[in-house]
C-alpha cells in the first residue's frame, strides 16, 4: 500500500507546499469536503484529475454552516481512513485545519448572499447554512488559490451558490461540477447515510425513485405540479417528512411559473427518522 499523502494542518505549511508545486509548473485542484469519505468524494478526486496535476483535499467540518439544532457534534469523523482513501484515489495533499486556524479569535467576516442562495429551497430550512459554506469556501480558495475546485451535484443548490460566488468575487478558480454517485438501489451516497437504521435504509431509495418517476412524467409532458404532487405522495408514503420537492430552473433555481422551455432540475429534501436526506435530478 502507498504511504499516506502528507497532511497540512495550517495555512503556512499548505502554502509552502503549493508554492513549491506551482514553481515546478504544477496546477492545483481543490476538493473541499467535511471528511467521512465515500465513493462520491472519491469520484470528485478522479474528476479533478482532468483539471490539474495536483489534487488537494480539504477536510473541515465547518461549524458555521451548521445550525445549533443540527448534527455538528455527532457528524462522522474518520481522518485516518479518509487519508487512506484519498491516497488510494491518487490525491496529493490533505489540508485539515482546526476550527482555530479557520476562525481565530476576532474573526468577524461573513459573506452575504442572494441569487441562488435565496430561492426558498435549502435556505428556507437552513437559513444560515450557505453564508457559512460561502465564507469557508472563499477562505479555502484564498488559502489554496486553486486553478480548479470540484463540487458534487449532490449539493446542487450549493454548487450554484458557489459558482455565483466565484464569478461575483472574481476568483480565478474554475468551478467543476461532478455527477451524483449512488448506491445500486439509487440512494445518493452521503456521509449522513450512516445515521439510517436498517429499516430506514430500506425505505430511503424511495426519494430517488420518486424523483426519477417525476422527471419521466414531466418529460412526457404531464403537468409539472401534478407530477410533483405524485412524487410528494410517494415520498411521504415511504415514511419521509418532506421539507420540499420542487421543480426549478436548472441554472438560476428560480420557480418555473413563467419559464416555459427552461432546463429543469427537480430538487428534494426530506427527513426519515432523525436523518435529513437531499437529492436532485435533471429533467
Ligand atoms: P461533504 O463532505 O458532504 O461536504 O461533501 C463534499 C463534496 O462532495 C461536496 O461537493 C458534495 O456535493 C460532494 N458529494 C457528496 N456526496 C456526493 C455524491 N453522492 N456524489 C457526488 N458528490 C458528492
Amino acid at each position: 500500500m502507498a504511504a499516506p499523502v502528507p497532511i497540512a494542518h495550517d495555512v503556512a505549511s499548505l502554502r509552502a507546499q503549493l508554492s513549491a508545486w506551482r514553481a515546478a509548473g504544477e496546477t492545483i485542484v481543490l476538493v473541499p469536503t467535511m471528511g467521512a469519505l465515500h465513493a462520491g468524494h472519491v469520484s470528485l478526486v478522479h474528476a479533478g484529475k482532468s483539471h490539474g496535476t495536483k489534487i488537494v483535499m480539504s477536510i473541515f467540518v465547518n461549524p458555521t454552516q451548521f445550525a445549533p439544532t443540527e448534527d455538528l457534534s455527532t457528524y462522522p469523523r474518520s481522518l485516518e481512513a479518509d487519508v487512506a482513501k484519498f491516497t488510494e484515489a491518487g490525491g496529493d495533499l490533505v489540508f485539515v485545519p482546526s476550527v482555530d486556524v479557520m476562525y481565530p479569535q476576532g474573526f468577524a467576516t461573513t459573506i452575504s448572499l442572494a441569487g441562488p442562495a435565496t430561492v426558498g429551497l435549502e435556505d428556507r430550512f437552513r437559513p444560515t447554512h450557505f453564508a457559512g459554506v460561502a465564507t469557508v469556501v472563499a477562505k479555502l480558495f484564498n488559502q489554496c488559490r486553486p486553478d480548479a475546485a470540484v463540487f458534487g451535484e449532490k449539493d446542487y443548490q450549493q454548487l450554484k451558490v458557489l459558482t455565483c460566488l466565484a464569478r461575483d468575487l472574481d476568483f480565478e478558480t474554475k468551478i467543476v461540477a461532478a455527477p451524483i454517485m449512488r448506491e445500486a438501489d439509487g440512494l445518493a451516497l452521503s456521509s449522513r447515510n450512516v445515521y439510517l437504521s436498517a429499516e430506514e435504509r430500506l425505505h430511503a431509495p424511495a426519494l430517488y425513485r420518486a424523483l426519477t418517476k417525476c422527471a419521466e412524467a414531466i418529460k412526457t409532458r404531464q403537468p409539472v405540479e401534478a407530477a410533483l404532487e405524485e412524487a410528494r405522495i410517494a415520498i411521504a408514503g415511504a415514511g419521509f417528512a418532506i421539507d420540499y420537492v420542487e421543480a426549478r430552473h436548472a441554472e438560476t433555481l428560480a420557480s418555473l411559473d413563467q419559464l416555459a422551455g427552461a432546463p429543469v432540475r427537480l430538487l428534494a429534501a426530506a427527513r426519515i427518522g432523525k436523518t435529513r436526506l437531499i437529492d436532485n435530478i435533471a429533467v
